[in-house]
């Protein structure tokens, strides 16, 4: 090029410093052998050190994690694609592993972003350690990695690597002088004949992954197409819950509580209801989970207490009884990690006109094994607002008691496999007997769940459980036939069985 006239060449050329620094140079020869005024070559020389440096950071900034230095999502991708265009005529021998680590988001509740960063990082050398150095490691964002194993023949199984992190992640981290568990769930996915393209393949592994979260804490899965299919199936009820909420697909029955004393109706359990247009009525049991896992469970929630408290305030004001109703309101896990649901009660109560005595919240154990400040935090201000606190499901989650004194709880509701028990044999008695005088020791209101015969209600008479709920005093019904029951005042068989104790 210089040797045409007018050419110019450009070069990039490593030199050494006068100062001994090596720096980067472009020398740009310009041939103005033929301007009669120049008559010769031209040399400029540039030190294009920072800017290459440059370069090289935004490249390595766009295909690494700032965090961790490991491959991101995109160098990922970019990996496993070249895995796959080198393995395509042999067997196939490409896995893609997906690891979520469990439990983090409480490290950084509680210990904050800087020591929940500080893991992440150990985490991500560990899991170095862990492979072959021809193995990419990756981390995608949040606590999700993902790692790439070349050649995972059918007889070193690629189950054997998942083994291998999960084992290594059990050893403890050390952050900031603490020892921190963590685990992981994984998924894995392996290149077969059926996988189109890297993207597949990194769905897979996503797909399983989430299997293994379900599954619990700590495991792995691996990918099998019915995983597929139940996504599409789960995308598609979820779809419907979307819209079941905005068309008014939703509705809700109430179920009576008894004073086991008196016999009277104290007031009502609301339970949501869908009435699928096609699968026909899905239980709460499939379709709160998946408002909780798609979001839906804040305006699912939020509808529920709205509805709900419209309806007992219309019992209250009709009704005029001496006591007022109590209206029970259940509240999953998910709702109560948010504090808009503060938010969302207040505007019950208030546009509803309900006193906020009459209004009880239910909530699993499960709620309360969540250590964090937020959710302390979130029942203090759901307490200040006038409602009291009940436990749902009491007696079939945890071991450990010690939350009953951390928390502001009124009420145990005894689960329904305490009372089933009851029946018929007296001497199954004691461990409901024991959790209602747990209750009593603990000045809480003892609430027997699922009591279907007059035998179970009258034990739990005896033993002095305060309030009853079950089939035998009424099932979950709609609106109109609650208020129909109100009016009577009393539940023909309550009153029957009152009378023949
Ligand atoms: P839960 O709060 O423990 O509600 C009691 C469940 O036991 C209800 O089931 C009720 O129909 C059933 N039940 C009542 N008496 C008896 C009985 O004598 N025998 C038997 N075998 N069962 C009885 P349901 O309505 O299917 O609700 C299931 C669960 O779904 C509820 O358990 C609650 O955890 C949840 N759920 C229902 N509605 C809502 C809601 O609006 N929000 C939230 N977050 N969860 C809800
Ligand atoms: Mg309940
Ligand atoms: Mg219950």
């Amino acid at each position: 090029v210089a040797e045409r006239p007018y050419g110019v060449l450009e070069l990039e050329l490593p030199l050494r410093h006068r100062d001994g620094h090596r720096c980067t140079v472009q020398l740009t020869v310009t041939n103005l052998l033929d301007n009669p005024a120049v008559g010769g070559l031209v040399l400029n020389t540039r030190d294009i050190s920072e800017r290459r440096q440059l370069e090289d950071q935004l490249s390595h900034q766009a295909f690494h994690d700032n965090l961790t230095a490991l491959a991101n999502r995109a160098l990922f991708k970019d990996r496993v694609e070249h895995a796959l265009a080198r393995t395509k005529r042999q067997t196939p021998s490409v896995a893609v592993l997906f690891l979520d680590l469990d439990g983090f988001k409480e490290v950084n509740d509680s210990l904050g972003h800087a020591a929940g960063d500080r893991l992440l990082i150990q985490v991500g050398q560990r899991l170095v350690s862990c492979v072959r150095p021809s193995d990419t490691v990756a981390r995608f964002g949040g606590d999700e990695f993902a790692v790439l194993v070349e050649d995972a023949s059918d007889e070193i199984d690629v189950t054997q690597v998942a083994d291998r992190v999960l084992e290594g992640l059990r050893r403890p981290f050390l952050v900031n002088g603490r020892e921190l568990h963590v685990r992981g769930s994984m998924g894995i996915a392996r290149m077969d004949s059926d996988v189109e393209g890297a993207d597949q393949l990194l769905r897979n592994a996503d797909l399983a992954m989430y299997r293994a979260k379900a599954a619990g804490q700590g495991g792995y899965e691996r990918y099998d197409p019915g995983m597929h299919t139940e996504l599409v199936q789960r995308v598609q009820l979820e779809a419907d819950l979307r819209k079941a909420l905005d068309e008014g697909g939703l509705f809700l029955h109430y179920q009576p509580t008894i004073d086991l004393t008196s016999s009277q109706i104290t007031g009502a359990e609301a339970l949501a209801r869908w009435d699928h247009p096609v699968r026909g009525e899905v239980p709460p049991t499939e379709f709160i989970p998946l408002a909780e896992a798609s979001g839906l469970i804040r305006p699912l929630g939020a509808w529920v207490l709205r509805e709900a408290c419209r309806q007992a305030a219309e019992w209250q004001r009709v009704a005029r009884r001496d006591k007022p109703l109590t209206l029970n309101i259940n509240l999953s896990g998910r709702q109560l990690q948010f504090p808009e649901v503060v938010e969302d009660v207040a505007r019950a109560l208030r546009d509803s006109g309900l006193p906020p005595e009459s209004l009880v919240l239910e909530m699993t154990e499960s709620v309360l094994m969540d250590d964090s400040e937020t959710v302390l935090d979130i029942l203090r201000q759901l307490k200040q607002l006038g409602p009291r606190l009940a436990i749902d499901d009491f007696g079939t989650g945890y071991s450990s008691l010690s939350y009953l004194h951390r928390f502001p709880v009124d009420i145990l509701k005894i689960d329904r496999s305490f009372v089933e028990r009851l029946a018929r044999n007296f001497d199954n008695a004691e461990l409901a007997w024991t959790v209602v005088r747990l209750g009593q020791s603990l000045q809480l209101q003892t609430v027997a769940e699922g009591v279907e015969d007059s035998s179970q209600f009258l034990a739990l008479r005896r033993m002095g459980c305060d309030i009853g709920q079950g089939y035998y005093f009424g099932r979950p019904m709609d609106g109109e036939a609650m208020e129909r029951l109100l009016s009577d005042e009393l539940t023909a068989a309550a009153q029957t069985a009152a009378t023949t104790d």
